[in-house]
C-alpha cells in the first residue's frame, strides 16, 4: 500500500470538547481522513483539522472543527505522521502562516515599536530639536501660549512695576558657563495655582500664584533658573517631538488622523518631563545660582514649600507639583550641592 495514503498510527488521547472524560484512541491517516479509532471513533478529512505546533506541555493538539481535539504525546511517531501523509506542507504550515506567523509578527512589531520608543526616539527627538528652526521653535511657543491663555490663564494681576521688578532681577544674573537661550518673562494669573514653564519659543511663563506661594524673590529666581535650564535643554521641543511621533504613530496604526488633532493640545496641557530632564534643569539653576552668587538655601527652600504644599493637599492637586514632585532626592541633590 502507498504509504502516503495510510500512516502509521499514533495513540492519542481523545476529549469531546464538552466533558472532561479522556477516551483512548489512535490517529492514522487514510487517503487524507484522520481516523480515530479506540475507545471513539470519528473520521475527519486532514483540511478540517487544526494542528498546534508543540505546546509547552510537549504534546500536540489536533483540534475538531466542532471543538472536539486530540492530544499527541508521541511527538516522534506525529512528526512522522504528518511528514508520511504528505500532508505537513498544506496542513502544519498554512496554520503556522495564519496564527502563529501573525503572531510572530506582531510581536515583532510590538518589539521594534517597544525598541523604538525606548532607544531611537529620544535620540530623535533630540537630534530633531537641535536642528529645528528658531522660527519653528517660536511658533510651537507662540501657539502653546495663546491655547493656554484661552483655556486656563488670565492677565496677571501684578503691576507692571512688579513684573518689571521681577523681570529686571533675573536678567541681572549671569547665565552659567554654557550660556543661556534667548529668553522673555510672561506673568500670568492662573487657574491651575503655582505654575512656571518654559515655552520653546523662549517664553517662561511664570503665574502670580507660585511668586505668591514662594514669598522670596531669589527662591522666585532659582524656579527660573530651573526652567531656563529646561529651554536651554531644548526639553519642551524635545518633548513636543516625541508625542507628536508617538501621537503620528498611534494614528497611522489605528487609522484615526483626527486623533492627532485632538490630542496634541491635552498632551501640551499635561507635559512632563523624564527625571534625567528634570535633574539636568536642577543642575543648570545650581550652576546658575553658584554663579551669581546666590545662597542655594533659597533654592533647597523652594522644594521645601512644594513638599509643604504637597502635604497639604496632595501632588495631584497641581499641575507643577505632579510633574516637579519636590521628592528627597531633589532635596538631597541641592543639600548636596551646597556642601561643595
Ligand atoms: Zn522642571
Amino acid at each position: 500500500m502507498d504509504e502516503r495514503l495510510l500512516s502509521p498510527a499514533v495513540e492519542a488521547s481523545y476529549f469531546d470538547g464538552r466533558t472532561s472524560r479522556l477516551y483512548r484512541v489512535t490517529l492514522a491517516v487514510h487517503d487524507g481522513v484522520a481516523q480515530v479509532r479506540g475507545e471513539a471513533r470519528r473520521d475527519s478529512p486532514l483540511g478540517e483539522l487544526r494542528v498546534s505546533e508543540r505546546s509547552q506541555r510537549a504534546l500536540r493538539k489536533v483540534t475538531f472543527p466542532d471543538g472536539a481535539y486530540l492530544e499527541v504525546r508521541d511527538l516522534a511517531g506525529m512528526t512522522a505522521l504528518l511528514h508520511t501523509t504528505g500532508h505537513s506542507d498544506s496542513w502544519v504550515v498554512r496554520i503556522q502562516h495564519s496564527w502563529r506567523g501573525a503572531l510572530a509578527a506582531a510581536a515583532g512589531t510590538l518589539a521594534l515599536v517597544g525598541l523604538g520608543y525606548v532607544y531611537v526616539l529620544p535620540v530623535a527627538a533630540d537630534w530633531l530639536a537641535r536642528i529645528m528652526p528658531p522660527s519653528m521653535e517660536h511658533q510651537l511657543g507662540q501657539g502653546v501660549l495663546a491655547l493656554l491663555d484661552q483655556r486656563v490663564f488670565q492677565p496677571s494681576r501684578f503691576s507692571d512695576q512688579r513684573m518689571a521688578e521681577l523681570t529686571a532681577r533675573f536678567r541681572q544674573l549671569q547665565p552659567p558657563t554654557g550660556g543661556a537661550p534667548d529668553w522673555r518673562l510672561v506673568f500670568r494669573h492662573s487657574r491651575i495655582g503655582p505654575n512656571a514653564f518654559a515655552l520653546p519659543s523662549g517664553d517662561i511663563v511664570l503665574t502670580d500664584e507660585m511668586v505668591r506661594l514662594l514669598k522670596d524673590d531669589e527662591a522666585v529666581m532659582g524656579v527660573l533658573a530651573h526652567e531656563l535650564g529646561h529651554l536651554h535643554q531644548h526639553h519642551m521641543t524635545r518633548r513636543v517631538i516625541q508625542g507628536a511621533v508617538v501621537t503620528a504613530g498611534a494614528a497611522m496604526l489605528f487609522g484615526d488622523v483626527s486623533s492627532l488633532l485632538t490630542t496634541a493640545p491635552a498632551a501640551l496641557l499635561d507635559m512632563k518631563y523624564s527625571r534625567d530632564a528634570e535633574r539636568e534643569a536642577d543642575d543648570y539653576a545650581i550652576a546658575m545660582l553658584r554663579h551669581n552668587g546666590i545662597p542655594l538655601a533659597h533654592l533647597a527652600a523652594v522644594f521645601e514649600q512644594f513638599q509643604k504644599l504637597e502635604h497639604e493637599h496632595g501632588v495631584q492637586m497641581n499641575a507643577y507639583l505632579s510633574s516637579h514632585p519636590a521628592t528627597d532626592e531633589r532635596i538631597a541633590h541641592v543639600r548636596a550641592a551646597m556642601r561643595q
